[in-house]
């Protein structure tokens, strides 16, 4: 078996705690060789506060997967890019769309891979659904993707930060699957967003999108979470469920798995493979819709929300 690749793990928050060091430790491509973070570390592993100091101190880490919130990463990003190593961005890629077409440009001019994970694409409907739309016409679909907030992200006051994106942090996993499953592109025709009185992002989305596609997101719902794409088309009807995990076909359940898990395995086998090839990959058409929501949006003021 040959060697496994040494990772660095940059912001251990959240994400990084219940996916990427799982994900890590089961990996036959990846070795955990080193943590950056200003409060967080893993048993076991080297830790370092300063980025910049980490880099300078293990040139043999070729590559560094960043789980810091969206607006701190192009930094961190620009400066492993120089530094000659691989970067893996988690979701979304970037605060701005033109901050990832620049890491981009640093990326292919130095020969290196950058890889803009969305994890919801790697769940375990959306291959089988997205080969089942491939030859068929889209009449309309519809998303629901109804979660909690303070269960996802407890006292992330970021995530209402410019830059934070609000409900369009979970709804842009969304947008991955349905720019990865639909058989022709759709554009945004118009939104209605909802800010709570004491914040910049919002806690509720209503899109609409050319192709009688049509999205609701909301960051309020307690109790049991929606995350659905329900899609008919000129020859049946698909229901993708648990955020992509789950598929029916007219009515019929043909494939899933409750779990996530396989998600983040997933995406590092898919990291090793780019690494191994000399590729990049950064579709940012899930971006777009959020910001063209962001440009289009009409703006409506809720309740003021505190964690
Ligand atoms: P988090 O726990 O709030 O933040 C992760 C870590 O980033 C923090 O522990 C912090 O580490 C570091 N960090 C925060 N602000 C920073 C800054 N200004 N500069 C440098 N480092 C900073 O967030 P998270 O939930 O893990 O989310 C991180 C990313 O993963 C987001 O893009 C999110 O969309 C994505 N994601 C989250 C989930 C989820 O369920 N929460 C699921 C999938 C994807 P230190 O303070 O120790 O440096």
């Amino acid at each position: 078996m040959a060697a496994r690749r040494k990772v660095a793990l940059v912001g251990i928050g959240k994400i990084a705690r219940d996916q990427h060091v799982p994900a890590l430790a089961a990996s036959p491509d990846w070795a955990l060789a080193a943590t950056v973070s200003r409060s967080g570390a893993i048993d076991g592993v080297e830790s370092h506060t300063d980025f910049a100091a980490m880099l300078a101190a293990r040139p043999d880490i070729g590559t560094v997967s960043l789980c810091m919130p969206p607006v701190p990463r192009y930094d961190y990003a620009a400066a492993a890019l120089r530094a000659g190593r691989h970067v893996m961005l988690e979701k979304p890629p970037g605060a701005t769309l033109a901050e990832v077409h620049d890491l981009q440009r640093l990326a292919d001019a130095a020969g290196l891979t950058l890889f803009a994970t969305w994890h919801s694409r790697m769940a375990h409907a959306v291959a089988p659904a997205r080969a089942w739309l491939a030859d068929r016409t889209v009449r309309t679909a519809h998303i629901t993707w109804r979660e909690d907030v303070r269960k996802w992200h407890p006292g992330q006051d970021w995530v209402f930060e410019p830059g934070g994106m609000g409900v369009f942090d979970p709804g842009i996993n969304a947008l991955s699957i349905l720019t990865h499953i639909l058989p022709a592109p759709v554009h945004l025709t118009a939104a209605t967003l909802e800010f709570p009185s004491n914040r910049q992002t919002p806690i509720a989305a209503d899109l609409s999108f050319s192709g009688g596609v049509t999205a609701n997101f909301d960051w309020r719902q307690e109790g049991p979470q929606t995350w659905d794409i329900e899609v008919e088309t000129d020859r049946g009807a698909i229901a993708l469920r648990m955020g992509g995990n789950r598929l029916e076909v007219d009515g019929a359940e043909v494939a899933g798995e409750n779990s996530i898990m396989g998600e983040y395995p997933a995406l590092y086998a898919q990291m090793a493979r780019l690494v191994e090839t000399g590729l990049s990959d950064v579709d940012l058409a899930p971006m777009v819709h959020v910001a063209d929501a962001m440009t289009l949006g009409r703006r409506v003021t809720v309740a003021p929300f505190d964690f």
